[in-house]
Parts: C-alpha cells; sequence; structure tokens
C-alpha cells in the first residue's frame, strides 16, 4: 500500500464535493489539469490548482485544509493510541507466556527432584540388602554368591553415580549450578581423592601421585563441586591411560595471578586435537562403538566444564595421541578477589 495520507483520511479533493463545495466535474477538470502539469514535470497540490482555477476560493479553500490536518492530527492520534493498545495486549501476552514457562521450568526442576528421589529410594533398598547379605546377615554365603553380590554392588553404586550426575547436568542445563562458595585447602581434598582412586590405579599399575610445591593450597571456591571435577579429571585420567601408566594431580600457584593452577595430567591415549572441543559436549564419547572398552555417560566432561565455569574459569585441555592429556583450570586464592568484590 502507498504511503499517502488517504490511508487515514479521504483526499481533499473528495472532502470538498461531499461537502458540495464542489462539483464533481469541476473536481476531475482540475485533477486533468493536474495530471498534465505532471508531465512537464510539475508537482502542484490540488488545492493550489483548484484556486489558481477559480473553482474555490482561498478562504474556503484554507478552511478545508485546516478540517483536513485536524483531522489527520486526530486520525493520528488513534492510530497511536491503537498502536499502544496493540502494544499493551502483546505485552499481557508475552507476560502470560513468560509465567507459562517460569511455571514449566518449575514443574521440570520439581519433576527432577521427584525422580531423583524416586530413582534413589529403590536403590537404597537394593544397597541395604546387599550390604546384609554380603555381611552374611540373611546366613552364610558360598564364594560364587559373593563374587555375584559384589558386582551387584558396584551396578548400584555406579547407577547412584549416574543418578547424581543426570540431577547436576539438568540443574546445570537450567544454569542453575548452587555454588557454596567458601575458602578451603586443596591438599586434603586431593589426598582423598587419591586414596578413592587408588585401588583403580593398583588394578592397572598406575603410578597416581601428587604435585604441589610449597606454600598455600587455599583456594576459593565450592569445595564438593571442586571435589567432584577433580575426581572426574582423575577417574577419566585412570581410565584412559594403560597399564603402567602414570597420572598426576599437579597445582602449580601464580602468584601475580593469586590463582592456583590444578592439572591433572596423565601418560594415556590422548586426544586428537580435532576432538578435543568434541569431549565436553554432553553424552558424547570418543569411542562411540558398541565395543568402547570403557563405560561412562560421556555426561562427565561437559559437568566439568560447567562446574568451571561457574567458577568463573576455563577447563583447559593439551593432549597428543598415545603419549598422553593434560586437563587444567585455575582457582582464585582469594586475596584479589576479596578486593574485586568490595570495589
Ligand atoms: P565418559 O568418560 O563417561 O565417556 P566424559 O565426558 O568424562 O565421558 O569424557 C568424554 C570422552 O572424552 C571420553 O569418552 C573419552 O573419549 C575422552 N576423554 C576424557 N578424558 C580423557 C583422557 N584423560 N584421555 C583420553 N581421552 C579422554
Amino acid at each position: 500500500m502507498a504511503l499517502t495520507p488517504e490511508i487515514l483520511i479521504p483526499r481533499l479533493g473528495d472532502v470538498l464535493v461531499e461537502q458540495g463545495l464542489l462539483t464533481t466535474e469541476d473536481l476531475d477538470q482540475a485533477l486533468d489539469y493536474q495530471r498534465q502539469l505532471r508531465t512537464t514535470g510539475q508537482a502542484p497540490l490540488i488545492g493550489q490548482i483548484l484556486v489558481d482555477m477559480g473553482k474555490i476560493d482561498r478562504t474556503t479553500m484554507d478552511q478545508a485544509i485546516t478540517v483536513q490536518i485536524i483531522r489527520l492530527q486526530r486520525a493520528l492520534q488513534e492510530s497511536n493510541e491503537m498502536l499502544e493498545k496493540r502494544v499493551e495486549e502483546r505485552t499481557a501476552a508475552l507476560q502470560r507466556a513468560y509465567e507459562k514457562l517460569a511455571e514449566l521450568s518449575k514443574l521440570k526442576e520439581n519433576f527432577i527432584s521427584n525422580i531423583s528421589h524416586e530413582l534413589r529410594t529403590p536403590l537404597t533398598h537394593l544397597k541395604g540388602y546387599l550390604d546384609l547379605m554380603l555381611a552374611n546377615d540373611f546366613g552364610p554365603i558360598t564364594l560364587e554368591q559373593k563374587k555375584a553380590l559384589d558386582v551387584m554392588n558396584r551396578a548400584t553404586d555406579r547407577l547412584g553415580r549416574l543418578i547424581d550426575d543426570l540431577i547436576l547436568f539438568s540443574t546445570s542445563e537450567s544454569g542453575n549450578i548452587r555454588l557454596q562458595v567458601q575458602p578451603f585447602d586443596l591438599i586434603p581434598q586431593v589426598n582423598a581423592i587419591i586414596h578413592r582412586n587408588a585401588l583403580a590405579a593398583k588394578h592397572k599399575n598406575i603410578n597416581l601421585w601428587l604435585s604441589a610445591e610449597e606454600g598455600s593450597t587455599k583456594v576459593v571456591g565450592d569445595p564438593e563441586r571442586i571435589n567432584w571435577v577433580i575426581n572426574q579429571l582423575v577417574d577419566n585420567a585412570i581410565k584412559y591411560t594403560n597399564k603402567q601408566g602414570e597420572v598426576c594431580i599437579k597445582l602449580i600457584p601464580d602468584a601475580t595471578e593469586c590463582t592456583i593452577k590444578i592439572a591433572i595430567i596423565d601418560t594415556g591415549i590422548g586426544i586428537e586435537e580435532s576432538k578435543i572441543d568434541e569431549i565436553f559436549e554432553p553424552f558424547h564419547q570418543l569411542d562411540g562403538s558398541s565395543t568402547r572398552t570403557q563405560g561412562g555417560t560421556g555426561l562427565g566432561l561437559a559437568l566439568v566444564k560447567k562446574i568451571v565455569e561457574a567458577h568463573n574459569s576455563k577447563i583447559e585441555v593439551s593432549s597428543t595421541p598415545n603419549q598422553g592429556s593434560r586437563f587444567e583450570f585455575r582457582l582464585k586464592t582469594g586475596e584479589k578477589d576479596q578486593s574485586a568484590h568490595h570495589a
């Protein structure tokens, strides 16, 4: 549609005819004349032509034009009001949609906490009875039965971890990783992680050790989540390192940056450079075949990344196939952080 005033109000000539101030014939004549003038490159207004041709006097024309201007103003005002009303309606619709989304998101969160509870409860029962049976509380068990119960026990542990990972992943997806940030010492944490993974390392004859320089190893972060991250990286390092290899957790302080770098270094199978970004995608495993040698959900590194980023840090990887990998991230020691908070 052409953008001319008549999309809001009728043309001046038509109004004059309508008001009986001009005949249709006179208007047609004037319009013909206007067309002729246009062919010569001029663009005269119809009002002026009507006055020049003596079809109408100047005062009447001025009045008619003034009425037109007033009508135009009113039309603009009405259209503004209409627009405002439509904006209001749309805003209300958006608000309703937002409320619905917030409600859905709440439902989703509740769903996750409900389902986690529902999944955990039977698992706790399974675990409880398995422990009782293993402790001979229901009578003596044979070696074969003990082996079977041990397998079931490990499977329930794995299922428990899987549920925890899924819950953490779902909450992190909605940007809801809640951190309980506080100062804590890395050394006892790392020692506990080494202790926890000692058996798995021993099974593969892997040397698992901590390397820390003299000085404070205190950082600021969520100790539980950081523990989870380091444990996950150590678990992977052991998983993807062949027998007789080495896995080292290195703490490297950076006094100028007021950070401590935590590096988990292995002498394992390594990762091709082009695949490094992929490993952080959820449910992604480089060996996706059904003959995969290592178990896992493919959620570990996706979560590691989210937790490290929630600490305003970054996970970095360097790796050479068949030589090993190095996963590292920094945590603040707190000194600089506090001044930043108060600034
Ligand atoms: P999962 O270990 O459960 O498969 P992750 O998210 O922890 O899932 O890891 C994703 C993929 O990254 C793994 O399947 C593996 O292919 C690769 N990967 C992770 N850590 C290492 C490592 N230390 N050395 C070699 N490959 C690794």
